[in-house]
């Protein structure tokens, strides 16, 4: 494993023919995300068992993210698919209008004028135009352009501060998690959520769709940061969903709370996805600026588990280009890492769970003697977790015999999944054999360290509580 940090490539157009997507896989996509912001059920069933395919030809696990589109608030179409808004003109908001022209537009969420008052500023586009509410008569907003610009089919609306009252999942979102469960996504991305109440619903859902997706909650929301911590106690992970955290908060703010956010995720052992302009200019150009490789490289000094791609992968001239970039920014940044502030947290710690306390007895053996590599023998990946969310410059090698686990961990920072049956075998017998496969594989070397977790009882999940180290192929087999 020569690379800690994982990439997550949205998929599109650029992106979805067989050789494209092997080629993004041997650069090094970890995750791929499915927008279902665009595109039809059958499109993303499709492209999920292409991938799947893919994956399996070549021996390496993936895992897949649906990301629900949720409320995002749309204008509808224009007449002549665009217009040209000018500084100070008027333009109405209508939610009853089916065609825009230059004066007005439609829009998809019927609640927007309950949900605005003479004064609030709406921004377009990601926040490339701007526009004060003047007032609101029925289903009409009418409002002044503050900062025009062009205004195209279908943009995007955000209230600047928040303070929409759409829920998280919408109809749609409803229908889509049905989908996610059929192509057994990995993960599910909820786009929008204002507290915990959002996720526990999506969690209801997908439960009984039949799917043990691991959820991620997108924190794009003024309402999120506030209640972070409630969200974070009902997530598997959290998205800093920069895009349009930063129209409503104002983009000054992200970098902070990108910071804030990965800390606060890492200590309540949650995931984290930095997302979003990463590497934006290679759309179009082969090469990344430095702005953005100074970008990626502080995401991963921030402690992400993923940097994610959208329309670099989806959309661009440059996918595979853009992940070779990713990769190489991400290794160097690796090296620069400060462990020592990291280890820290070994310490300062609380355990209560026995199998948490021996990952980290693991991860704090590992750092006194000179370990190679952590070898965990794991059904759910729930001690690769532990582990994991400590960035201790070990590698972790989750050894699993379940599909969905081994899928599910190529997320996580600094584990690597490797497939190992555990079945009809006794613990002596099965860590010889995890010994050997490391040695065949060339991840460690004869007399290289290991440290081992396992349970007691072989093949049950959350079992761990065993630490045994051993020097590669010195292993007498009694
Ligand atoms: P989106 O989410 O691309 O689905 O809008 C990411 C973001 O807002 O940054
Ligand atoms: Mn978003």
């Amino acid at each position: 494993m020569n690379r800690s940090t994982k990439i997550v490539a949205t998929l599109g157009p650029s992106s979805n023919d067989v050789a494209t997507l092997e080629r993004l896989l041997q650069a090094g996509v970890n995750m791929v995300r499915l927008n279902f912001s665009h595109g039809t059920a059958q499109d993303h069933l499709d492209r999920a068992a292409l991938v799947r395919e893919i994956a399996k030809k070549m021996n390496r696990p993936i895992a897949i993210m649906v990301d629900l589109q949720g409320p995002k608030i749309r204008v509808g179409k224009f007449e002549k698919n665009k217009i040209e808004l000018k500084n100070g003109a008027k333009f109405v908001l209508d939610a009853e209008c089916t065609l825009g022209n230059q004066n007005t537009v439609g829009l998809d969420y019927k609640e927007l004028p309950n949900d605005v008052e003479p004064g609030v500023i709406l921004l377009l586009d990601d926040g490339k135009v701007k526009l004060q509410v003047d007032r609101v008569e029925g289903q009409k907003v009418f409002t002044t352009v503050l900062v025009g610009g062009t205004l195209s089919n279908n943009k995007g609306i955000n209230r600047q501060g928040g303070g929409l009252t759409a829920p998280a999942l919408t109809g749609k979102d409803m229908e889509d998690i049905k989908v996610a469960a059929k192509l057994h996504a990995d993960y599910v991305a909820v786009s929008f959520p204002k507290s915990s109440a959002d996720m526990y619903m999506a969690r209801t859902l997908l439960k009984a769709a039949g799917s043990k997706a691991l959820l991620i909650a997108k924190i794009e929301r003024t309402e999120a940061i506030a209640n972070l911590d409630d969200i974070l106690t009902a997530t598997d992970g959290i998205m800093v969903a920069r895009g349009d955290l930063a129209v409503e908060v104002g983009d000054a703010a992200v970098p902070a709370l990108q910071k804030r956010m990965i800390k606060a995720a890492r200590r309540l052992n949650k995931l984290t996805i930095t997302a979003t302009q990463m590497m934006e200019s290679m759309i179009s150009s082969p090469v990344p600026t430095r702005a953005e490789v100074s970008d990626v490289a502080n995401a991963v000094l921030d402690g992400t588990d993923a940097v994610m791609l959208s329309a670099e992968t989806a959309s661009g001239q440059y996918p595979v280009e853009t992940v070779e970039s990713m990769a190489r920014v991400c290794v160097e940044a690796e090296k620069s890492q400060d462990y020592a502030v990291c280890n820290a947290a070994l310490l300062e710690g609380e355990y209560s769970r026995i199998d948490q306390t021996i990952s980290m007895a693991a991860l704090f053996a590992s750092n006194h003697l000179n370990v190679k590599v952590i070898a965990a023998l794991t059904q759910s990946g729930s001690s690769a977790l532990w582990m994991s969310r400590v960035i201790s410059g070990v590698p972790i090698y989750a050894l699993t015999p379940e599909a969905e686990t081994y899928n599910r961990l190529a997320l996580f920072r600094d584990v690597e999944p490797v497939m190992l049956s555990h079945d009809n075998t006794d613990r002596e017998s099965l860590l010889v054999r995890a010994e050997v496969e490391m040695l065949k594989r060339g991840i460690v070397q004869p007399g290289d360290m290991i440290a081992f977790t396992f349970g007691d009882v072989v093949g049950m999940g959350g079992g761990t509580n065993c630490l045994k180290i051993v020097k590669a192929g010195e292993t007498k087999v009694r």
